[in-house]
């Protein structure tokens, strides 16, 4: 089984993989937690340039970082442990580069799809849990959090309500794989309703 998290940046992401992996391994499954960028040895290397990289990064070049990353990932992890039968529970998947490369670096949505489709020879998880939130209230999550220099979370509002109309619009094209959850409910309402729709696909 593998379940993907999606959200903008502030949406309560890593607050539910937390709850989510102590909900599995109390039923008993082995749970690999990762990410993207950044959840490979490889990946570490492209997430410091991705994420802290001083200054601008060609728009096309960023997605190329994005869909590296994402071909060593899927080959060298998610693979690997979902054909041991684990559970992945994964921050961030090709549709956070829809989202970014795509609708907030205003490349075609389409071909950034397509680039991570080969990059990950066709891979796309069972589940995608989608933490809808209004990029203000996530500015206000966000600003009062102690972090390091984001080169991306430092984007303007407008940049956000670009990603999240596109995040909203790939729910939308393929409801089967997705759970849109309003991620301004508090975090065990929406754990609730995340484990209600994982233990149907454990059954
Ligand atoms: O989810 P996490 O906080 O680790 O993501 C790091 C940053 O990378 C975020 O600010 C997110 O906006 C950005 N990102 C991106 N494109 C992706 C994935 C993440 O711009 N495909
Ligand atoms: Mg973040």
């Amino acid at each position: 089984l593998w379940i993907t998290l999606e959200g903008g940046d502030g949406s309560g992401k890593t607050t539910q993989s937390n709850l989510l992996a102590d909900w599995l391994v109390e039923t008993g499954r082995t749970v690999v937690r990762t990410r993207e960028p950044g959840g490979s040895d490889v990946g570490q290397l492209i997430r410091d340039i991705v994420l802290h990289h001083r200054g601008d990064i060609a728009p096309r070049a960023e997605a190329l970082l994005y869909a590296a990353d994402r071909a060593h990932h899927v080959a060298t992890v998610v693979r690997p442990a979902l054909a041991r039968g684990e559970v992945v529970l994964q921050d961030r998947y090709l549709d956070s580069s829809v989202a970014y490369q795509g609708a907030g670096r205003v490349l075609d949505g389409a071909e950034i799809r397509d680039l991570s489709l080969w990059a990950a020879e066709g891979a796309l998880p069972d589940l995608t849990v989608l933490l809808d939130l209004d990029p203000e209230a996530a500015r206000v999550r966000l600003d009062s959090a102690d972090k390091p220099f984001d080169r991306l979370e430092a984007e303007k509002t407008e940049f956000h309500a670009r990603v999240r109309d596109a995040y909203l619009g790939l729910a939308a094209a393929e409801p089967g794989r997705f759970l849109v959850l309003d991620a301004a409910g508090s975090p065990e309402s929406i754990a609730d309703r995340i484990r209600e729709r994982v233990s149907a696909l454990l059954d």
